[in-house]
Parts: C-alpha cells; sequence; structure tokens
C-alpha cells in the first residue's frame, strides 16, 4: 500500500522517465495526473479499451467541466482575474475576477435552462471574440449540454451544414465582430443559415454590442441576451444576486463538445471531446508541457496568453479550459497582432506580466514584416516560453523572434482530433535542447509509430513514414465523430491492413536522437513521372533561395507526366521581380536552387510571384485551393480565407 502510494505521487523528473512511466504503466500515470481535478464520484477504472478502437477515460468518474474551470477555485482564487478581455478592435478591455465569472456563467446557464436546454442537447455558439462566448461555452458545459463553436468567420452555407451536423437546441449569436476595425455582421448569417439549415435551432440569443445597427429579431426565436440578463440576475424579482445553477455531474466520458476540423483537406469532421479525460489532458499539459506554475499554489498566479481563435481547438483547450482549471488568468486577444500597431501583444505581455504565449508560425511571419523595434519597445522579460503550433515553423522566423524578444520558442504538433500536443517538448518536466524544424518529441501517453506508407513497416531512422498512434488515444483526444462511430474508424483507423492504428495524415521523420520533424501532409504528395514527392520538401528546397519568404507548392495535372509542380512565392526584395524580365531570370535561379536542394526531379515546372498566398485565417495554406485554380477548377469553400485577393493573383499568374 505505501509502495504504491508513493509510485503514485512520486512524478519522474527527466523527459525519458516521464514518458516511459506514461506508456509502461497507463494507470498509475494518469491516476496520479487525474487527481489534478476535482471529481465528485472517484473513477474506478482508468481505461476501458475492451471495444477498440474506442477508448473510455476514468471510467465510472463524475466531474463537470466548468467546475474544475471555475467553482473549485473560488475558496483561494475568487479575486484574482480569471479572464482579461481586450479588444484592438472596439478598443475596449473588460476584466473578470473568478468570482465574477462565475456570477456570468451563472447567469447564462440559467438563461440556456429556461430555453429549454439540458443535458446531452447542443449548443451552437457562433460568436466573435467576446467575454460572452467565454461565458456561453462554460455555461453549456455547467448544465451538461454540449457546445459546439463555429468560427466567426465561417459563411452561412458553412454554418448551415455545421447547424444540421450538430442539430443544436439553442444557438448564441452577436450582432457582429469588426476586423481591421471593419464590421462584420454575424447576425444576417445566422438567418441565412438557419434558412438553409433542414434542423433549425428552436431559439437563437443575440448578444448585442450595437455595431450593427440594422439587426432584425425574429419574434418568438430571437432573444435579446441583455433582456434574458435583466430576467435572470434576480432584479426582477427583487433580488440582488444571481440565480445559481448547480452543476451536472456527468459521467467521465460524457460528450463535453464538438469541434469540427478546420477541412483544409475536405469535408469537415466533428470532432467528439469527452469530460474527464479532457479536463485531466489539459489539467497535466499546462504545468508539463507549458511549464505554467499557478496550480502549484492556491495563492499563487500567472499569466497565460493564448493568441488563437475560440473557434479554434487551440482557443477551447488554452484561451480557456487549461488555463481556467490552472487557476490562471487567461488573456483573451479580439484583434489582429499588428494594429494599432505590431508592439500590442508586447504591450499586453508587459502590462499583465505573461508568463508564457501560444502563437502560430504565421502570425509570426506577419509581425517579421514590422519594424523590429516594436520587439524591444516593451518589457517582456516575464516572458518563459512562446509556443508555436498549426502550420511548419521555419528556422528564420523561430530564430527572428527567439532572439528578437528573447524568448524560448517551441515548435509543439497536434490537431483538433487530439485536442492538445501531440509532440512536443515538455519544459515543465525537463529542459531537453531543441532542433530547429522539430516539435521535439513524443508528449506523454502517445505511443507514436511512424510507418511504411505502403508495407506499414516501422521506417528507419531519417526515412519519412506516416505518423500514426497506436490506440488508445491519450486522454483529451477525440471519443468518435459526432454522430458517426463508423466514420470515425474508418477514417481515421484503417489505412493500414497490418494494426489498427490512428493516423494523422502527417508524414514525418524521426533522427538517431529521437527528435521528430513534420514533413507535411499526406495528401500534399504529388507523383511526377512515377516518383512521389512531397510539396512541403519542394518547398523547403526553394526557400532555400535568399530572396523567398514564403512559398507553396501544388501539384498540377499533366497530360505527360501525371502531375508537375507548380510554385508560387513571395519574395523579400520585389524589385528583383519587379519587370516580367527580371522574374523570368529569378525563376531561373530559384529552379536551380531546388535542382541543387532536391534534384532536378523536384524542379517546379513554373515558379509564378506573387505578393501574398492564399492562407486560411487560421494560417493554413489553401493549397487544394490553388492547385484547382490552376487546373481551371472551381477553388472551393472559400469562406475562411484570409485575403480574397490572393487567390485573384494566383488566378491572373497562371492566366497569363
Ligand atoms: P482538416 O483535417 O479538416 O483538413 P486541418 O488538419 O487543417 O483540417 P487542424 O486540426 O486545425 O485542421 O490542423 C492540424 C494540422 O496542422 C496537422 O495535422 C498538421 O498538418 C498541421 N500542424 C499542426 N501543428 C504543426 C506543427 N507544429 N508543424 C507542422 N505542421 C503542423
Ligand atoms: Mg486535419
Amino acid at each position: 500500500m505505501a509502495a504504491s502510494s508513493e509510485k503514485l505521487m512520486s512524478q519522474p523528473r527527466s523527459y525519458q522517465q516521464f514518458y516511459k512511466q506514461s506508456v509502461s504503466e497507463p494507470d498509475v500515470f494518469w491516476t496520479r495526473e487525474a487527481a489534478r481535478i476535482d471529481w465528485v464520484k472517484p473513477f474506478t477504472r482508468v481505461c476501458d479499451f475492451s471495444n477498440p478502437p474506442f477508448a473510455k477515460w476514468f471510467v465510472g468518474g463524475e466531474t463537470n467541466l466548468c467546475y474544475n474551470a471555475i467553482d473549485r477555485h473560488l475558496a483561494t482564487r475568487a479575486d484574482q482575474n480569471a479572464l482579461v478581455w481586450i479588444s484592438s478592435e472596439v478598443e475596449a478591455q473588460r476584466t473578470f475576477t473568478y468570482r465574477q465569472l462565475f456570477d456570468e456563467v451563472n447567469r447564462f446557464a440559467a438563461i440556456l435552462k429556461s430555453l429549454g436546454v439540458g443535458k446531452g442537447d447542443r449548443v451552437l455558439i457562433y460568436m466573435p471574440m467576446i467575454p460572452e462566448a467565454v461565458f456561453a461555452m462554460l455555461a453549456t458545459v455547467r448544465i451538461g449540454a454540449i457546445h459546439s463553436v463555429v468560427f466567426g468567420g465561417f459563411a452561412a452555407a458553412s454554418l448551415a451544414a455545421r447547424i444540421d451536423d450538430a442539430k443544436p437546441k439553442v444557438m448564441i449569436t452577436a450582432d457582429a465582430g469588426s476586423r481591421m476595425g471593419k464590421i462584420i455582421p454575424l447576425k444576417p448569417l445566422t438567418d441565412e443559415a438557419i434558412q438553409f439549415a433542414g434542423h433549425p435551432p428552436k431559439h437563437v440569443v443575440v448578444v448585442n454590442r450595437g455595431l450593427d445597427k440594422n439587426i432584425q429579431y425574429i419574434p418568438g426565436r430571437d432573444m435579446d441576451y441583455m433582456a434574458l440578463c435583466h430576467r435572470h440576475s434576480g432584479k426582477d424579482s427583487g433580488k440582488d444576486s444571481t440565480e445559481i445553477v448547480p452543476c451536472e455531474w456527468v459521467e467521465s466520458s460524457h460528450p463535453s463538445y464538438i469541434l469540427y476540423t478546420s477541412g483544409t483537406t475536405g469535408k469537415p469532421k466533428g470532432v467528439q471531446r469527452d469530460t474527464g479525460g479532457y479536463a485531466v489532458a489539459l489539467a497535466a499539459s499546462m504545468p508539463h508541457i507549458f511549464d505554467m506554475r499557478s496550480g502549484s499554489s492556491p495563492q499563487f498566479a500567472e499569466t497565460f496568453f493564448c493568441t488563437s481563435d475560440i473557434g479554434w481547438v487551440v482557443g477551447h483547450s488554452y484561451i480557456i479550459y487549461g488555463p481556467l482549471i490552472n487557476g490562471c488568468t487567461t488573456i483573451m486577444y479580439d484583434g489582429l497582432p499588428v494594429r494599432p500597431d505590431a508592439g500590442i501583444w508586447w504591450k499586453i505581455v508587459e502590462e499583465y506580466k505573461v508568463s508564457v504565449m501560444f502563437s502560430s508560425p504565421t502570425a509570426v511571419r506577419v509581425l517579421k514584416k514590422q519594424d523590429p523595434a516594436f520587439l524591444t519597445k516593451y518589457d517582456t522579460s516575464s516572458l518563459r516560453y512562446l509556443f508555436l503550433a498549426g502550420e511548419p515553423l521555419d528556422q528564420p522566423t523561430s530564430d527572428w523572434i527567439e532572439k528578437g524578444i528573447n524568448v524560448k520558442v517551441i515548435d509543439n504538433y497536434w490537431q483538433t482530433e487530439s485536442g492538445w500536443p501531440i509532440l512536443s517538448a515538455e519544459p515543465g518536466i525537463e529542459d531537453t535542447p531543441r532542433k530547429c524544424g522539430s516539435p521535439s518529441f513524443a508528449s506523454y501517453g502517445y505511443r507514436i509509430k511512424l510507418k511504411h506508407e505502403e508495407t506499414g513497416l516501422p521506417v528507419a531512422p531519417n526515412e519519412k513514414g506516416v505518423l500514426c498512434i497506436q490506440p488508445p488515444l491519450p486522454p483529451g483526444c477525440m471519443s468518435t465523430i459526432w454522430g458517426d462511430d463508423a466514420r470515425f474508424v474508418k477514417t481515421y483507423f484503417s489505412s493500414f491492413k497490418d494494426e489498427q492504428v490512428y493516423t494523422t495524415f502527417d508524414w514525418a521523420t524521426c533522427d538517431q536522437d529521437g527528435y521528430y520533424f513534420i514533413m507535411g501532409r499526406t495528401d500534399d504528395v504529388i507523383n511526377v513521372a512515377g516518383h512521389r514527392l512531397g510539396t512541403r520538401e519542394i518547398e523547403e528546397a526553394i526557400q532555400a533561395h535568399h530572396n523567398i519568404a514564403e512559398v507553396a507548392v501544388v501539384g498540377v495535372a499533366d497530360a505527360l507526366k501525371g502531375q508537375v509542380p507548380i510554385a508560387f512565392a513571395v519574395v523579400k526584395n520585389a524589385a528583383k521581380t519587379a519587370t516580367p524580365e527580371l522574374a523570368a531570370i529569378h525563376e531561373k535561379e530559384v529552379m536551380a536552387t531546388v535542382d541543387h536542394e532536391l534534384g532536378a526531379i523536384g524542379r517546379p515546372a513554373r515558379v509564378y510571384f506573387v505578393t501574398v498566398l492564399p492562407k486560411t485565417r487560421s494560417g493554413k495554406l489553401l493549397r487544394r485551393s490553388i492547385q484547382a485554380i490552376c487546373e481551371g477548377r472551381d477553388p472551393g469553400d472559400l469562406t475562411t480565407i484570409e485575403d480574397l485577393s490572393a487567390l485573384d493573383q494566383v488566378k491572373q499568374q497562371v492566366e497569363n
């Protein structure tokens, strides 16, 4: 007894030992980590994997996500800031202590209940980056309902498809968001989507920010949030306190939310997340991976700043649930990194003494185009780490920011499906040396396999393989595709005949020292005269040319060779491609670089020069759309594109 409790308490202090315990003694490991959250009823089994590939974590345990994010901190952190909202779009700032957040969430929970939302019902949240979106999410899980946040940048048709998949009882939206100071109406899109939808919600709660003066309410269906707040703040009944809505205790595997993948590679999948496993995974990742120390003592608080959007998985996990479960102060930033100027993020870091930041390589590349003086204008010495994820991180970008603000940069790799990093350094356990271009090692709990695409055999060091995870997937990972278990198994677990493994659909290599390198997506492979080439490899070769800032390569159908690579590049010095003659010379130079770096087989058939590449607003290259344009096809769903003119440039170049 004494020995086993000792084992539970003692946590290995080296990455190797920590990782090893997570995979060789998962019950010991996860029982220890599960103690980081509060359970109203203890679990009886760590993992039930009797029906592979479905895994149930912390079976029989009962808990609540909202309770862990708010209620349990009230005794010690009631007056500590929980949520700091900063908007450079509407030039406003609002701060909520844990006590105030508790009040807001309870009021929202009372509203949802009054609209008939109960355990297991879906609530669709289509909101800009405002605190009410956070209240709505926490209120939903408080009452055991399931939220489905749809990124506010999606247009009506995409929203309608998600409404029909999730079949929400209630939808929550706002009159409008704002981007670059321009009002982006949301309510008309909500109305349009509901018209398209086969399963319209019964009610729509509208947070009216007063940005769009023309919003229309549909009587009986639409409710004004402020009016509902008034009704539930006790003021009408003469009480002066907010209604308290008790947490609905749910079994660990009860779904907490549905989140659709960004759809870069096709029809979005409704990732379903559980409750207990997710809470434990986030509670553990904050100290171990992100080195956040708030949880270590009830009096101690640190600030976490994740620059993502609540519409993406990074926002769910690291703007909201992760930091709050750990008693941190979390920053929610509504705006662009360059408005009012490129110093805004560093100003926030200085003001709130941010300890750790989480952003994306794309955002850093945006800053890199600005005056570097902004990097030193503010005191950023509180910042220990900058985590970057979502896209491959190139060395120049990483070096630029690491030196610029004197912070350690940590590349980490994961997916909507995983909910938390699959590959990352874990400085909270051990500050292992990092290699540029590598998200380091497997996170604890992940049994990674690099499999040969055809044979399924493990690949040799430095040889490219498909990045797979041996099930059971660790706590926090998707439990299934919402409403479609068969699609879950078929999509993710059916790539190899020899064994049932989860496929990430990304290529990777692993070097002799155990560092992983992501080589791109498996469907970004092109077939040139029978040779299979990753577009990412060609992109890297092109980037070796000193004047290339960014590049996208796609495979385009070719009668002779099957496919040929075509490159679209952004140059650093535009003067070198200013005339058609200069561009032609530059194109030859870039081709010669590829010949040298990769071999003539990878040489692009054409290199076109553009000033901006088509990307989603989450920073992912829209290779599919570029490819479609090159082949004269429809570019597909462009509702989340950052800048439509980028696609026009591609069109112009190809047509010329
Ligand atoms: P869909 O699956 O619908 O096509 P998506 O894959 O773009 O959408 P996400 O789940 O947001 O949506 O993105 C995960 C993907 O992003 C990974 O599979 C990988 O391709 C890429 N990615 C994430 N982090 C990194 C990283 N650190 N380095 C390289 N690539 C990364
Ligand atoms: Mg994906």
